[in-house]
């Protein structure tokens, strides 16, 4: 009896994990460069979630699509867009099937971690004039003193109008720094004692904006004044118009390539522009349009998707009715309900990567790995698998059928962030899930998640596209 070749079965059963460096052939190497120059270049112009819908809105325009209150109708092939107060966006691409067929939707988050000017920001103290700031989102605080960061955002000023202000970005602009303590006075038990780190607090995080005085011994906060001086020359603001702003201080580095492979990226707002660029991409790349497609970027995700602008928001039920209504059929919610019912989405976020220097955090077995292609998470949530979105075991079934069908798509399977009962998290998975959606999580598996500069890879960015693209033509 011939001996059993049990290498071969091993192959056969059980999962080999793959780096898509030790797979792939040159020319695929090749085109995840290119794809990560453009990326990058994304990155650099879309620091928040306002310009990311304005530069989205440009590719899709020069991809021909419109303003859906621009049209009459809609038919097969229609492209249209829907810009959510420009913090979300749904682009469309009608299919040949009815609308009560459902949808393809890859929806992803733009807005990413940063600091937010608080209502009343401008003080002076001690010789220099500060912003003070309310952190958004999920921030490790002691990764945003001394850092180089920008302001971005727009004020809506007292005489009607509204100004976009844009600074630190260029070589020549002045930058904002939120200060620390030198090493010298933060130990303990005095000189020579160990260096403790003081905890930096959320009203620690106050930038430094000026230290040069009005010239006038009768007003009492000369610096504070300046500034005020010098934005109103600026900007056209008076201090109360910074109750009508929205302004953000957000790293002000650029995407850079990473390590002497050049096979990473360092960048601000990785999580989760890296999807929303893929699915954007893979969105105006697929071909098949049987059944209508959305590609959906949503704000507030880093802090519960709550508002009108967030993944919990009607803005989706409305733009569905929208879409029933131009192509001529009853606008009514049943038949929302009944598309939803129907569709099937992939919430595109990102997810961690086992860090070497971390790994105590991970189940080894069910984590992601730099490198190794598009990370599936089967669920998210915490604990006892509270508040988790937990896609079936079918649609699963479906999306390895979907991606099998390209060599080039390498995945890995994963679910629950970090050990159990340790990690935790959620995406907006679970909102989709809740409007009757068969819905999982696929995206980037990370390293430095919700730190001002990110790492991904350029091979997970990707698979990424190339999964969203496979995802959206079968
Ligand atoms: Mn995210
Ligand atoms: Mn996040």
């Amino acid at each position: 009896m011939a001996k059993k070749d049990y290498k071969k079965l091993e192959k056969e059963l059980t999962i080999q994990k793959k780096n898509c460096w030790d797979v792939w052939s040159e020319s695929i190497k090749k085109k995840s460069f290119q794809f990560a120059e453009d990326y990058k270049k994304f990155l650099n112009v879309c620091k928040t979630e306002r310009e990311t819908v304005k530069e989205a809105i440009k590719i899709a325009r020069k991809n021909g699509f419109k303003d859906i209150s621009e049209v009459k109708g809609l038919k097969p092939g229609s492209k249209v867009y829907f810009n959510q107060q420009n913090k979300s966006l749904i682009l469309a691409r009608i299919g040949k099937k009815s609308l009560l067929e459902g949808l393809r939707i890859v929806m992803s988050h733009i807005d990413s971690n940063h600091l937010d000017l608080k209502v009343n920001p401008l003080y002076e103290d001690e010789g220099m004039a500060f912003f003070k700031t309310h952190y958004y989102g999920g921030i490790k605080k002691y990764q945003w003193p001394t850092i180089a960061l920008a302001l971005h955002g727009i004020v809506y000023l007292e005489n009607g109008k509204e100004v976009e202000i844009e600074i630190g970005e260029k070589e020549n602009e002045p930058i904002f720094m939120v200060t620390d303590l030198l090493p010298h006075l933060d130990r303990s038990g005095g000189p020579g004692g160990e260096i403790k780190k003081r905890e930096v607090q959320g009203e620690d995080l106050n930038l430094v904006v000026g230290s040069i005085p009005v010239k006038d011994e009768k007003v009492k906060e000369k610096i504070k004044l300046a500034i005020l001086e010098y934005l109103n020359k600026e900007y056209g603001m008076k201090e109360e118009d910074f109750s009508s702003a929205e302004l953000q201080a957000v790293p002000s580095e650029k995407a850079r390539d990473l390590g002497f492979d050049r096979s990473l990226i360092s960048a601000y707002g990785h999580d989760d522009r890296i999807c929303a660029y893929s699915s954007i991409q893979s969105f105006l790349d697929a071909k098949n349009i049987d059944q209508t497609q959305l590609c959906i970027m949503v704000d507030r995700e880093e802090i519960g998707s709550e508002g009108a602008t967030g993944a919990q928001s009607i803005f989706i039920e409305s733009f569905v009715a929208h879409i029933l209504e131009l192509s001529e059929q009853e606008e009514k919610i049943s038949n929302v309900y009944k598309i939803f019912s129907k569709s099937k989405a992939i919430s595109s976020d990102v997810t961690a990567a086992i860090d070497p220097d971390y790994k105590d955090v991970h189940d080894p077995r069910n984590a992601h790995r730099i490198g190794y292609g598009v990370a599936m998470e089967k669920y998210t949530g915490a604990g006892g698998k509270y508040s988790t979105s937990e896609a079936s075991g079918r649609f699963v079934q479906e999306l390895r059928i979907v991606l099998k069908k390209n060599k080039n798509i390498i995945y890995q399977l994963g679910g629950g962030l970090g050990k159990v009962d340790m990690g935790g998290g959620g995406t907006i998975a679970k909102y989709l899930a809740n409007r009757n959606m068969d819905v999982v999580d696929m995206g980037v598996a990370m390293l430095n998640m919700h730190a001002p500069l990110e790492i991904a890879s350029k091979a997970d960015l990707y698979c990424a596209y190339l999964a969203y693209k496979e995802f959206y033509n079968n």
